[in-house]
């Protein structure tokens, strides 16, 4: 279905990136790696991409706090696939802390890298689309996009900035072949949500597991988490021609948080 396309996947070294990008490989599409981590557990991942699926991986480590490590691997992606057919901005971070607390480092990382990196992968890609005539731009948001909580002022904002950044480009685009959408998820057991569980189990002396239902149940009707293949499932199905009069919308996978 996606052979011949390119993808950048940014925070696509663990957790929901990689879940994604793996879903898009699997179906045909060359794939940028982007991310942190283990620099051999990365090239083990890169190369297990290629064998597994037969397609070209590459892995490209900018910081995406940074700007013109944003430019760099945008150029890079150009260079090795000639530009980004699929731009997945998923890399995010969390810190948690009350309003009035909220060390200003921690607000300008988040809203640096879950943020306005959204903002200069798009401005990036959008001209080759527009050549191209197709494009799919599809953002990791949050649950955290439509509704907030306690402790997350950083997310939060940056989560509702990235559903707001994903309508403006849907409507700039609407007339082309692209489409801007977001992913909303709720609880996803990744390592991004393993140090909420972690921190919550020493705050009322619990165990690991009886945190994670506590933590899953307070949120999701369903009472379970998603997986990350759900979530790059959804990704696929964005860039399949079934969705291509979906822009500038947000699908959540929540298991009913948001429905509340
Ligand atoms: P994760 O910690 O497993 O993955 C985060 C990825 O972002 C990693 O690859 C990490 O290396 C990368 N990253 C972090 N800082 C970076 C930087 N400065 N530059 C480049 N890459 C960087 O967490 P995850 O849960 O898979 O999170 C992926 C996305 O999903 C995030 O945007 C997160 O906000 C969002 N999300 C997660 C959940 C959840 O429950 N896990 C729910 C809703 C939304």
């Amino acid at each position: 279905m996606l052979t011949g396309k390119r993808a950048l996947v940014t925070g696509s070294t663990s957790g929901i990136g990689l879940a994604m990008a793996k879903a898009l490989a699997g179906a045909g599409a060359d794939v940028m790696l982007n991310g942190f981590g283990d620099a051999d557990a990365i090239e083990a991942t890169r190369k297990s991409l290629e064998t597994e699926y037969g397609v070209t991986a590459f892995y490209n480590g900018a910081d995406l706090s940074k700007a013109d490590q944003i430019e760099a691997m945008m150029q890079d992606a150009e260079a090795k696939f000639g530009g980004v057919d699929i731009l997945i901005n998923n890399a995010g971070i969390q810190f948690t802390a009350n309003v009035e607390d909220f060390p200003v480092e921690k607000w300008d990382a988040v809203i640096a890298i879950n943020l306005t990196s959204v903002f200069h992968t798009t401005r990036l890609a959008v001209p080759y689309m527009r050549k191209k005539n197709w494009g799919r731009i599809i953002n990791t948001a949050s649950a955290h996009g439509l509704v907030a909580s306690v402790q997350k002022a950083a997310y939060v904002a940056a989560k509702h900035g990235v559903i707001g950044l994903t309508k403006v480009t849907a409507l700039e685009t609407a007339e082309t072949g692209i489409t801007a959408n977001a992913i909303c998820p709720g609880w996803v057991r990744t390592e991004l949500v393993e140090r909420q569980i972690e921190a919550r189990a020493k705050d009322a002396n619990i165990s690991i597991e009886e945190s994670a239902t506590r933590l899953v149940s307070d949120k999701h009707p369903s009472k379970q988490f998603v997986s990350p293949e759900q979530i790059g499932q959804t990704a696929l199905f964005l860039c399949s021609d079934a969705a291509s009069q979906m822009t500038g919308t947000h699908l959540s996978v929540d298991g009913g948080w948001t429905a509340q």
